[in-house]
């Protein structure tokens, strides 16, 4: 029982233990006052009556196991009228009730038995009369608070919306299966079912259309399930299903596929259909798992998976994805530590002008040289410091670096950092570039900004005005990885960039794919109409240089012009990279 309902019982029956001592007392001095005062006893019994019948709660007088006499409350509470009660055996208006010689100081709880035979649930309490001849018990009427106490049971143990179990009460009866499953044998499949983009549907059609959906989920999850089975709502848009006894992992992948292709029919909302998929994450008991909290875990785990492999699928757990959260939490708790250990070094790539074959800048790239680990890869690294927010003091030594290594070099080359979405709506962004600039004494115009769409979708008007100020910094702004994102010509218009950056992912198509190089040669008309500069990445080979400048194309970068290296080397490779720019170029040309 929850604390504040048990202390409301503790004052409730302190209430009852009040009533019968106040009858008591009452009979007690009754008796007394008659005598002394020799008041009739006729007055007194009117009084004591009147007194009786205003009490809320039912009194009984016994005498010998039999009902005496019943207040108005009593006959209520019964039912019936006052002489079909007295006379009764108590036992048969009350069972179970047995009278002790000892004083009872507890009210205990019992039923009392209506004249249709129905029972109402009654705390009783009661005390010897003064006389010695039978008891006065006083019967409380508890049936609201049991009402009120189930409707607070089904609060905490359900899902008010939906009706269904919550994650506490899930949790417990799916503890308690496996309980059941480890003495007997057999098996449970546990399938959490996630509904995909559902922030953005309950951001576009708002809360009661969300709710609606969810509705019908519940509805339809219900209803692809045995009896036998369990659905439960674990938060906003998450279910489980606990699949008992399934003789084999295909019986759960027969559900899994049913519950895809329920979940894909439309959703009517006010007549109006709304689609929409979800994924599922599953995990097996005892193969995966023998605790209700691990197999919840493990089936999180696989539904992320299938996120991951593109949504509206199916992930059975593999001990594989345990081992990749487990290395990433590791790998998270390393990357705290490994700015203040000097693992970190910037690498710096060059890109060229395409028409002259001259190095223009470098992009600095960061690197992570873990102390058991070796080198890690910055695509392993930097989500994760986006994820933890590292990013952004990580990110504010990449700019510190990069811009003193670059204010100390004797060619005015453009230096090219990249900002991730978090350091980018960091607060503090437009602060930090400006004391960089001021600190290492680098030109505004040799700082280049490399941000990716992405930065731009959540928050466009943030976005803008950020990007706003740093240019009245004097940087410049470059639109990295242009062609994998939403490609909006419009962020291109609305947005005041100096470059876009073509994703290496063209160029290496673009051998082999005759659309690769249509979409190449139509970024870089349009990027010309709009005035700014293309660098293209990732060029390996001549072939593919030979095609960037056919198309008119500005800059380029990429291993065949030069591999990231580290600043020391950086003025030896200059000489070769130029040398070999050149000739490329000259071929090119
Ligand atoms: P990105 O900004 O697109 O960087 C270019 C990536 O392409 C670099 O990988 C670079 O080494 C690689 N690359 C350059 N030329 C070629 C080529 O010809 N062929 C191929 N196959 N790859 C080439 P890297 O250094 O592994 O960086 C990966 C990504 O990590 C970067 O992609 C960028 O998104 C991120 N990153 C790197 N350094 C930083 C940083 O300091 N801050 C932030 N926020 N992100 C960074
Ligand atoms: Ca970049
Ligand atoms: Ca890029």
């Amino acid at each position: 029982m929850p604390r504040a309902a048990e202390l409301f019982m503790q004052e409730y029956s302190r209430g009852l233990a009040a009533l019968v001592g106040l009858v008591c007392g009452l009979l007690l001095a009754a008796r007394r006052f008659g005598r002394h005062r020799g008041r009739r006893p006729a007055d007194e019994a009117r009084r004591l009556r009147t007194l009786v019948d205003t009490t809320f709660d039912g009194l009984i007088f016994e005498r010998d196991g039999r009902i005496a006499e019943v207040n108005q409350a009593m006959c209520r509470l019964a039912g019936s009228a006052g002489p079909t009660l007295v006379g009764l055996r108590l036992v048969d208006l009350i069972p179970g009730l047995v009278l002790p010689a000892r004083i009872q100081d507890q009210p205990t709880e019992h039923a009392v038995v209506l004249q249709d035979g129905q029972t109402h649930p009654v705390e009783v309490l009661w005390r010897a009369e003064p006389d010695g001849n039978g008891h006065v018990i006083a019967v409380r009427d508890i049936s609201r608070q049991r009402a009120a106490e189930s409707k607070l049971e089904r609060l905490v143990r359900f899902d008010p919306l939906t009706g269904l179990a919550n994650r506490e009460q899930f949790l417990q009866q799916l503890q308690k299966t496996l309980a059941v499953c480890e003495r007997g044998g057999g098996t449970v499949a546990l399938l959490v079912v996630d509904l995909d983009r559902f922030g953005a549907l309950h951001e576009t059609h708002g809360p009661a259309v969300a709710e609606q959906i969810l509705l019908q989920t519940a509805r339809r999850l219900t209803g692809t399930i045995r009896a036998s089975d369990t659905v439960a709502r674990l938060e906003r848009d998450t279910f489980a299903i606990m699949q008992v006894g399934t003789a084999q992992a295909s019986d759960t992948a027969t559900l899994a596929d049913r519950i895809l292709t329920e979940m894909s029919l439309p959703f009517l909302v006010d007549e109006h259909p709304v689609t929409l998929t979800a994924s599922i994450g599953i995990a097996l008991y005892p193969s995966d798992a023998t605790k209700a909290p691990d197999l919840l875990r493990h089936a999180s785990r696989a539904l992320r998976q299938a996120k991951q492999d593109g949504r509206a699928r199916w992930r059975l757990f593999e001990l594989r994805m345990d081992l990749q959260t487990r290395r990433k939490r590791s790998l998270e708790s390393d990357l705290h530590a490994a700015l203040n250990a000097g693992q970190f070094s910037l690498n710096y790539q060059p890109f060229i002008s395409i028409c002259s074959g001259d190095i223009t800048g470098y992009e600095a790239l960061l690197r992570w040289d873990h102390p058991q680990r070796g080198r890690i890869p910055p695509s392993d690294f930097i989500p994760l410091a986006e994820e933890c927010g590292l990013i952004v003091p990580i990110g504010i030594w990449v700019l510190e670096t990069a811009c003193a290594e670059a204010a100390s070099w004797d060619e005015p080359a453009i230096i090219s950092v990249n900002l991730s979405p978090a350091q980018f709506i960091h607060p503090g962004i437009v602060d930090t570039v400006a004391e960089v600039l001021r600190q290492t004494g680098l030109p505004p115009w040799r700082l280049e900004l490399e941000i990716t769409e992405s930065t731009l979708m959540d928050d466009t008007r943030n976005a803008l005005r950020v990007l706003t100020a740093l240019k009245a910094l004097g940087v410049r702004i470059a639109m990295d990885d242009f062609g994998t994102g939403y490609s909006s010509l419009s962020y291109l218009r609305k947005f005041p960039f100096d470059k876009i950056k073509i994703d290496r992912s063209f160029l290496s198509d673009v051998e082999n794919d005759t659309e690769a190089e249509i979409i190449v040669h139509a970024i870089i008309a349009m990027s010309r109409s709009l005035r700014l500069d293309v660098t293209a990445e990732g060029v390996e080979t001549q072939p593919q240089l030979d095609m960037l400048q056919a198309h008119g194309c500005t800059f380029a970068q990429g291993y065949l012009l030069g591999r990231p290296c580290p600043a020391d080397q950086l003025e030896q490779r200059t000489s070769a990279i130029s040398r070999a720019a050149e000739r490329h170029v000259a071929r090119a040309t």
